[in-house]
């Protein structure tokens, strides 16, 4: 039971039935464990529920498996494929302000924030995939090679199968927006999921379950575990999973690819970032200064794709750090459902120590705070003001590792080239901002290592884009066409011309 005042009715009608969906094989729970689920605003432990052993997760991929290979999904030809993902979108639909209020229970979200990050984003991008598997991944279901310029002459057909048992591992800070591109893209595919939040927020994952079963998607197709290393590791050797999409950090992105390899199952991995905001000698600091805040300050900087490292021309760097502060004196950081907030609190206490470690030791190493710092006097909940820090090279370690935290860096850079030189100056190659005049930007953007670069603000997130990563960001694509056409595998069927061959 979920104890948390400011869930609605429908909230609670999603989570309520915990008992319930467990008997039903939606979340499966067979032992004694349970896991905590921790209110971030206060701190408090607003309910447990029960965590998932390894011997659900063998039910839970018996079921995926019986699910896929009884065709009773992947069986299912395109558009009715197509017809059940849109009533299951139109069920997260119905429920979308209860989604977000789960988001801002577990995460800490802003609410403001939360009915698009985890509920408007996630329910666009299942529509996407609801669009997609009617249409099959680029390309097409089924592909005729024609009579290219080879020497060979048959009627040769590419066919775009389901990959399989998919395992979905997500990291917590957009629960359902990860779930929506890993088990939207697989079950769009013809695949079946079994979809692993971070224990850290579990119950987005569970409200998802509950819509599926609302939106009547046949049993088997969707299963739900709830655990943490053991339970993933488990999941990701478990010999009836043939793809393992994973989002998370670098080390555990290594282990889940070590483990995986095992089996050689197809493994996508979206990991971490450290990611560049750009402003040319053609950008104008009042343009661009408000929105670079906050892609490093959004959902308390717990984005993979926050630009954490802000590089001006030198000349620029004490006008810049002054707007800064400005923008960052300006945010309100407090209660996530008081719709004034900007920022709600980091996920964790220990997090928030992590964080504050980081910027001790840029302080101790010569570094100094150039905007907010420090945290919050607001009761027990884990909040951080937005920080910005000076005074530090590229490569000190504020620089280097992702904090996932509101703490951006200032860096001043001498010419284009030392601007292109720091900003690549990563082993992640995830995200990037550029401002300036939109051709001297676009080229920047094209030397720049980074999946995604968005030029003078870009625009919202595009359900049809792929968000890759270069370097140690990642392996393999989540979202768009190119992320729909991981969950295939392709069969090559090749027959003799009439009358020609044998
Ligand atoms: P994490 O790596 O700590 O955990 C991610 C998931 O892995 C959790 O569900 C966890 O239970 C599970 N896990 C832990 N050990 C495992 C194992 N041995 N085998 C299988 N699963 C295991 O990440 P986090 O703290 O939840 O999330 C933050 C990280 O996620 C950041 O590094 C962030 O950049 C990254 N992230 C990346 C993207 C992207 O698209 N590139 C998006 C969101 C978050």
């Amino acid at each position: 039971m979920i104890e948390a005042p400011h869930l609605s009715a429908d909230a609670h009608g999603l989570l309520g039935n915990l008992e319930e969906l467990i008997g039903t094989g939606w979340v499966r729970s067979s032992g004694p464990e349970t896991i905590d689920v921790v209110d971030p605003s206060s701190g408090h432990v607003a309910g447990t529920i029960p965590g998932s052993t390894t011997d659900d997760v063998a039910r839970a991929v018996a079921a995926a498996r019986a699910g896929f290979d009884s065709d009773a999904w992947s069986g299912l030809n395109p558009s009715e494929r197509s017809r059940a993902l849109h009533r299951l979108t139109d069920v997260l639909a119905e429920h979308a302000e209860a989604l977000a209020e789960i988001g801002t229970l577990e995460v800490g979200s802003p609410i403001t924030l939360s009915r698009g990050l985890h509920a408007g984003a996630p329910i666009s991008f299942f529509r996407w995939f609801a669009d997609a598997a009617l249409k099959g991944p680029m390309g097409g279901y089924e592909e005729s090679l024609g009579l290219n310029d080879v020497p060979v002459l048959t009627t040769s057909m590419l066919f775009r199968e389901p990959v399989g048992v998919v395992a979905a591992i997500s990291a917590y800070n957009f629960p359902l927006l990860i779930t929506s591109f890993k088990v939207g893209g697989a079950l769009a595919a013809g695949c079946t999921a079994v979809l692993m939040p971070s224990p850290r927020t579990p119950l987005s994952a569970i409200a998802f379950a509950a819509c599926a079963r609302e939106a009547d998607l046949p049993p088997g197709t969707i299963q739900v575990l709830v655990g943490g290393a053991g339970i993933g590791q488990a999941l990701t050797t478990a010999p009836g999973v043939d793809m393992v999409t994973f989002t998370g950090s670098v080390e555990v992105g290594r282990n889940v690819m070590e483990q995986a390899s095992r089996g050689l199952k197809k493994v996508v991995l979206e990991l971490g970032g450290k990611s560049p905001n750009v402003l040319l000698p053609s950008a104008d600091i009042q343009t661009a200064v408000g929105p670079s805040v906050l892609r490093f300050v959004r959902n308390s900087g717990q984005g993979c794709g926050a630009t954490t490292r802000t590089l001006v021309p030198r000349e620029w760097y004490d006008e810049y750090a002054a707007a800064a502060k400005q923008v960052i004196d300006s945010l309100v950081v407090g209660d996530p459902w008081d719709e004034k907030t900007d920022l709600g609190p980091v996920i964790r206490g220990d997090h928030r120590d992590r964080v504050e470690g980081y910027v001790q030791r840029a302080i101790d190493g010569g570094g100094v705070v150039l905007a907010g710092g420090g945290r919050p006097d607001i009761g027990e909940g884990f909040y951080l003001n937005p920080t910005l820090v000076g005074g530090v090279d590229n490569d000190a370690e504020i620089c280097q590792e992702e904090l996932f935290g509101p703490v951006g860096v200032l860096l001043p850079y001498d010419d284009v080239d030392d601007a292109l030189r720091i900003a690549n100056g990563t082993r992640f190659g995830l995200n990037a901002n550029v401002w300036g005049a939109t051709d001297d930007a676009i080229r920047f953007a094209r030397r720049l290592k980074a999946g995604t670069v968005t030029v003078n603000g870009g625009g919202s997130d595009r359900p049809d884009a792929p968000w890759p990563g270069a370097g140690e960001s990642g392996i393999g694509v989540d979202r768009g066409m190119e992320g729909f056409r991981e969950f295939f595998h392709i069969r090559h069927v090749q027959v003799p011309l009439a009358g020609i061959g044998r």
